[in-house]
């Protein structure tokens, strides 16, 4: 542990709070600090490296893109960029994609698209988008002024104006959006950051029949659930609706930092050359990291796989629950799964740690599991019992 502790002077901001671990390598489930100890990582980089670590297809297409390009600017085409884009078409309901590099990235084009669609498209002054409480939508000003959870928002007054936040999963909170008259909701389908909050299936549905009937976009934040982490490639599938805006990131370049929104045509055109940009969006390396995930994801059977851990996992979980006292509740689904526990869950976080596993917390009480969606049945086996040593050690 002794190379693990940090220098007391960090030339670093003071923005995290980190566990005394150094990671070093990385292969599929599996990382290595660098005393080469080895640990089973079910966080997958906060859902990131949905592949697993260092996934070969990614690898190799990374390696060979290096030695062609690797930046344009967006001044010119880049053939990837249109092939990625060209697949989460094909694979979504939306028609157009536009790429930038971060979750709070994307979900700011959301907002500018929103705003701009309303106010230049359809030439009314709604510019007001609901969000819920709760969720997480990022950290910059637009994205935690949208963010429904005061901690997030603290000391960075005054925020942007034009977000209003109803109570998540309420149906009569729904009552409110006509009176609001928003130009766009937004919201995720499983609230991560949140707690592990999947929405509700009937209140999805209100929410997007009231949104088709008023004419306000319906955008879903997907940066967590999206890229096969809930069993299918965007959680929306579960909900039989069809948002007019998905936001994208985290998992789509395996661990490339690339993000993007989804939209369909008639919101797609709330932008025109000029209305957005970005310098990195897109570039010739992250498409390129985005196309071969996507790929690999779609081309197998991982998808059907991941639904399949996922339940095998709730299973055990429920039953240990069983056997257990300290859990409380076991939500989420497919692998984006959250535990809560009596007690803190920080604390059982780093008892994990202590037995080479890394799991999050979701808030105060949740433990939140994501492993990746290449795991396999003895990866759970074995994070079951940790699970076990560690919850009745709590
Ligand atoms: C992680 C996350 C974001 C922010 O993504 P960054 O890449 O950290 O900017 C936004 N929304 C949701 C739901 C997320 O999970």
């Amino acid at each position: 542990m002794a190379n693990n502790t940090s220098i007391q002077l960090s030339p670093l901001m003071n923005t995290y709070a980190r566990f005394p671990l150094t990671l070093a390598e990385g292969k599929g489930s599996y990382v290595w600090d660098i005393n080469a100890d080895k640990y089973l990582d079910f966080t997958s980089g906060i859902a990131v490296c949905n592949l697993g670590h260092a996934p070969e297809p990614v690898k190799e297409a990374l390696e060979n893109q290096l030695k062609k390009i690797w930046h344009t600017s967006n001044l010119y085409h880049i053939p990837g960029q249109k092939k990625l884009a060209e697949l989460l078409v094909e694979n979504s309901c939306g028609d157009r994609v536009f790429f930038c590099n971060s979750g709070a990235e994307a979900n700011e084009a959301a907002i500018k698209l929103a705003r701009r669609y309303s106010q230049k498209i359809k030439g009314t002054d709604s510019v007001e988008i609901i969000t819920f409480k709760q969720s997480f939508h990022g950290r910059t000003m637009a994205t935690l002024s949208a963010t429904g959870q005061e901690k997030i928002q603290d000391g960075f007054f005054p925020l942007v104006p034009g977000f209003q936040y109803l109570p998540y999963n309420d149906m009569e909170a729904l009552e409110q959006l006509e009176e609001l008259a928003p130009c766009a909701v937004m919201l995720e389908l499983v609230q991560g950051e949140g707690g592990v909050i999947p929405a509700d299936e009937k209140w999805v549905k209100a929410l997007s029949d009231i949104c088709t009937e008023k004419g306000i976009l319906l955008m879903v934040d997907e940066i967590q659930t999206g890229i096969g982490r809930t069993g299918k490639l965007f959680a929306y599938e579960h909900y039989g609706i069809e948002p007019d805006v998905i936001s994208i990131a985290k998992g789509l370049g395996s661990g490339f930092p690339i993000g993007a929104i989804i939209a369909k045509e008639e919101a797609a055109r709330g932008f025109e050359p000029g209305s957005h940009g970005s310098t990195f969006g897109g570039n010739p390396l992250a498409v390129t990291a985005g196309l071969a995930t996507l790929n690999t994801i779609l081309s197998g059977n991982i998808l059907e796989e991941a639904a399949k851990l996922g339940d095998y996992l709730h299973n055990k979980l429920f039953e240990l629950k069983k056997k257990l006292g300290s859990i409380r509740e076991i939500r989420g689904i497919g692998l984006l799964i959250g535990i809560v526990v009596e007690g803190n869950a920080l604390d059982i976080v780093n008892k994990a740690l202590q037995q080479k596993t890394l799991i999050l917390t979701a808030g105060p009480n949740v433990i939140r599991i994501l492993p990746p969606l290449t795991s396999t049945k003895e990866e759970i086996n074995s994070f079951i019992d940790t699970m076990e040593i560690v919850l009745q050690s709590n």
